[in-house]
């Protein structure tokens, strides 16, 4: 039986006819940029996230370079981020040419410890990172005092929630993406920024078209162009509906797992207390990764390493002078941990295939 580590064909073919009309919308229309279903998925998303705004822009990438340009991040700041990440979320601090200050993760949350922050802090720290990784919030509440604006990186959290409040209007600013893997993805790129303050609305709205204000080619300021397409825009306003229950289905998966895989002599994902997770990713974590690995390939039911090597260790940041020592808590989740199956698409027979594979291997 085929497991594959994630399954947009089968969800593609529940779908199809509702996407296909909403394809067909937009073809009609022959409105490509900048048109209604951009704007109407704006307006969802900022009423999901509880923000005042919402803005999109071309990419999860995008979101994380334009927050930081409208928080006036220059070369010569800091900006204190974790160490266990998708590369994007310290690559956009360095892009523009501002140094990443990096933090260890808690090894059984995978999130940032934020009680190391205040150590890092010093009077080039223009803002800080966090990211909801892996689906759940990052418990940011500790930072909120110390008035240095949060970004708060929720790429893989659309729907998730900490103490009732909305991944994506925890920090100053939020972030997100719609890479086709994501909770919530298009079929292509595109990402969306959520915040309450008017001014870094304002400021977003101009920095993605080359800075334009109200007037046409009345240039405010230098941006870019980093939009999102009204194709993309009706393929995620459908998708939209059903975020809920697929984050409830990845929750009952998760459940699955805890049930059946409690005995075993491997390390369970831990949930923050106060948090909806929404397992974009189910992470198990082994002293025997690499041989569980291979069993569940030669089985054919897909795995992943996320991620194996800690950001600050890459070869682009050897500049910066950290070593593995600096980050014992990623290191260990870098060595031990292994992504399963755990998409909504999941069949039963699937769910227990994936359990009994991983049985097998450890009664061996
Ligand atoms: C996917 C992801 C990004 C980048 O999003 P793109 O749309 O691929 O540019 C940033 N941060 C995290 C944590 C991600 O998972």
């Amino acid at each position: 039986m085929h497991v594959p580590l994630i399954d947009l064909k089968s969800q593609y073919a529940k779908i199809r006819n509702e996407i296909q009309q909403a394809i067909d919308d937009v073809l009609a229309s022959q409105q490509f940029i900048s048109g209604a279903k951009v704007h109407d998925l704006e307006q969802q998303i900022a009423s999901l996230c509880s923000t005042q705004f919402a803005i999109a822009c071309g990419s999860g990438t995008d979101a994380l370079l334009l927050s930081l340009l409208a928080l006036g991040v220059k070369e010569g700041d800091e900006v204190i981020t974790t160490c266990y990440s998708f590369f994007s979320t310290a690559g956009t601090i360095a892009w523009l040419k501002a140094t990443p200050v990096f933090v260890d993760i808690d090894p059984e949350t995978f999130l940032l410890k934020t009680e190391q922050v205040h150590g890092k802090i010093s009077n080039k720290t223009r803002a800080i990172i966090t990211v909801d990784l892996f689906g759940q919030c990052c418990p940011v509440e500790s930072l909120h005092g110390l008035e240095i604006p949060v970004i708060e990186d929720a790429a893989q959290a659309m729907g998730a929630t900490r103490n009732q409040r909305s991944s994506g209007s925890l920090g100053a600013v939020g972030c997100f993406s719609f890479f086709p893997t994501k909770n919530l993805g298009a079929y292509g790129d595109g990402g969306m920024i959520t915040t309450g303050s008017e001014e870094i609305n304002a400021r977003i709205r101009k920095l993605r078209t080359h800075g334009e204000g109200k007037n046409k080619y009345l240039h405010e300021m230098i941006g870019t162009n980093s939009r999102l397409d009204e194709l993309q825009a009706a393929v995620l306003s459908v998708k939209l509906n059903y975020l809920d229950r697929w984050n409830q289905q990845r929750n009952s998966n998760a459940a699955f797992y805890r049930e059946h895989l409690r005995d075993l002599p491997l390390e369970l994902p831990k949930t923050e207390s106060g948090n909806f997770h929404t397992f974009h990713q189910f992470v198990i974590k082994s002293s025997r990764r690499d041989e569980l690995k291979s069993a569940l390939e030669a089985n054919v039911i897909g795995c992943a390493i996320y991620y194996p090597l800690p950001i600050p260790l890459q070869p682009c940041f050897s500049g910066l002078g950290y070593t593995s020592t600096d980050f014992p808590g990623a290191m260990e989740a870098a060595s031990n941990s292994l992504a399963i199956p755990i998409h909504p698409e999941l069949t039963e027979q699937q769910l227990n295939f994936v359990v009994k594979t991983i049985r097998n291997f450890f009664q061996k």
